[in-house]
């Protein structure tokens, strides 16, 4: 397997016809683009429906150029899409049902027990909770909990092809390849996480490399700045591409990971990394949200959202070019 490979054995691939979405803010619009864009209609229910339709709607905006650069489904429609606050009615016909209510534990229950009592039991439910463990989501799910998994998208969800899939002790294969097949429908490249962890694994990495930045901010040693410049202009460029360990392969030179490790396994018992995350005090909250104020000079989230998607459009395209397996991804969105 490599970076652009989904890691799968079963690529069957399903496009939903409806999609339910629950919990339309950053994250549930930006399902409900992608799956307009793959073809799907869209049914979204949120308790703040205008807000939600505004958004949904804006986003459509700012995003279609690039999913029309990236491929879109030959029965893709930008309008087949409504916002609703009846849930049942939302999620009642749904092939596959997407919670993304804010990262609450006890409120996600509440809303999967619902929609689990709103749904056939063979109806996939996906959670995009960033953190939570599939076997506490469904311990409200009195009808058929199995069916419930975790599908952890990226921001942008309409163009960052990876959807972490966990399941827990409850969850059968057979629902994993289903989650699976849903999720390639939507052009997406399911990782399938192989135990329930608090994290998962890519927001587990993130988090570290966070907690890291914000003790280098509050101990004074860098700007937010300087911290993104040392990830964009260095490790970035190359994670984009291949990832923390085969690059590490590559710094070990001839002789690869072997070497490498050789070279800086004792600099893992230096005290290079805190790991546990500093207080978050006034002084510090002060410091991170001034310091990447000054970095956005004045532009405006939509201003720096349509940039870093031109970015990302012409990205995908270049790992795709370096990842010959990841060629035709653009043909399944
Ligand atoms: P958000 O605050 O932007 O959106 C949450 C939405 O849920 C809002 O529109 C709110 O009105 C709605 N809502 C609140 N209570 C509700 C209820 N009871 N029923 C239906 N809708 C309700 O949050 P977000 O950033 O979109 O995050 C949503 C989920 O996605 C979280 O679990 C988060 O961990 C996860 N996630 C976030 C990101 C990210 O980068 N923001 C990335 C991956 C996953």
């Amino acid at each position: 397997m490599n970076a652009a490979v989904d890691n799968q054995d079963d690529k069957t691939t399903i496009v939903p016809k409806r999609i339910a979405i629950v919990g339309s803010g950053v994250i549930g619009c930006g399902w409900a683009v992608r799956a307009l864009a793959a073809g799907a209609e869209v049914v979204a229910y949120d308790t703040d429906v205008e807000t939600a339709r505004q958004r949904l709607a804006r986003m459509i905006d700012t995003a279609w150029p690039s999913l029309e650069k990236r491929g879109l489904a030959a029965n893709a429609d930008r309008n087949n899409w409504r916002v609703t606050d009846d849930l049942e009615a939302a999620v009642a016909d749904a092939d596959l049902v997407q919670e993304n209510v804010p990262e609450r534990l006890e409120l996600k229950q509440t809303v999967l027990s619902a929609i689990d009592g709103a749904t056939a039991p063979d109806t996939l439910i996906g959670s995009s909770t960033s953190g939570i463990k599939p076997s506490e989501l469904a311990a409200g799910c009195g009808h058929a909990p199995a069916r419930v998994v975790v599908g952890h998208p990226f921001n942008p969800v309409y163009l960052l092809p990876l959807v972490e899939i966990v399941g827990s002790s409850a969850t059968t294969p057979a629902v994993i390849d289903q989650a699976g097949a849903l999720y390639r429908g939507l052009g997406m490249r399911p990782l399938v996480v192989q135990r329930e962890i608090e994290g998962h694994i890519a927001d587990r990495l993130m988090e570290a490399l966070w907690r890291e930045a914000l003790h280098l901010v509050n101990d004074g040693v860098a700007t937010t700045e300087e911290i993104d410049a040392a990830v964009v202009y260095g490790a970035g460029l190359r994670w984009s591409l291949m990832g923390t360990c085969l690059t590490f392969h590559l710094a070990g030179g001839e002789a690869g990971m072997r070497h490498m490790l050789e070279q800086f396994g004792p600099a893992l018992k230096l005290p290079w990394t805190k790991l546990e995350a500093p207080e978050l005090t006034e002084t510090l909250i002060d410091r991170v949200v001034e310091g990447t104020a000054h970095q956005a000079a004045g532009r405006s989230v939509a201003e720096l959202e349509a940039r870093r998607d031109a970015f990302l459009t012409e990205l995908l395209s270049v790992v795709e070019k370096y990842w010959p397996e990841a060629e035709g991804l653009a043909d399944r969105i």
